[in-house]
């Protein structure tokens, strides 16, 4: 096992406690601590500011013709059109669609560890690199700049700021991320018996 300290890789001594880095004397433990109450504290706290998120406005665009407030659906629907659409699409799968996913991926992985469940531990491993691989891209300002490339299309001569729903949208990215890191994926494979572990 290796030191979250400084990374030296011991062998542990035998017996339940993982005893102390030789090197640097860091506590190992062979799980990280509470690893799924904090998974659940910082989904929970994601799945609040999701709602939020996407019903306050997150954009306010200022023109000449005076100044309108959008949520990201509306943002969705105002760049429909027979060019818009690749945009109004990216802007609903990142902003809408992955972090709704991630959330309920993320509850599903805690659930199959509280209960012990047995089946798939390998596709479950996967389906956590996927939502890991996400977070590691799916930024706001990834967002940001794709709705607000948008709009200015869309509307010359504006003045683009950000509406109240915007800081619930980065709490979601940034809450979602804290999950991903708290989850310990080698809970998946606690429940299942160390002979099948190989297989
Ligand atoms: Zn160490």
């Amino acid at each position: 096992m290796s030191c979250p300290a400084c990374a030296l890789v011991s062998r542990p001594p035998r017996g339940a406690d993982a005893g102390r880095c030789p090197r640097c004397d860091e506590p190992l433990a062979f799980r990280a601590a509470n690893s799924i109450q904090r998974t659940w504290a910082f989904l929970i706290a994601a799945a609040i500011c999701y709602v939020p998120a996407n019903l306050l406005p997150v954009l306010t665009t200022t023109t000449p013709q005076g100044s309108e407030s959008d949520t990201i659906l509306q943002g969705v629907v105002l760049l429909w059109s027979p060019t818009g659409w690749p945009l109004s699409l990216i802007v609903l799968v990142a902003s809408i669609m992955i972090p709704s996913a991630k959330i309920l991926a993320l509850a599903y992985l805690l659930l199959s560890v509280q209960r012990g469940w047995v089946a798939n531990p390998g596709s479950r491993t996967r389906a956590y690199r996927i939502v890991e691989l996400i977070g590691r891209w799916s930024m706001v300002d990834v967002f940001v700049d794709t709705f607000t490339a948008a709009l200015v299309q869309l509307k010359p001569l504006m003045a683009v700021e950000p509406a109240p729903g915007l800081a619930f949208f980065a709490a979601v990215v940034v809450l979602t991320m804290l999950a991903v890191e708290a989850f310990d994926p080698r809970l998946i494979w606690d429940a299942i018996p160390a002979e099948e572990r190989h297989a």
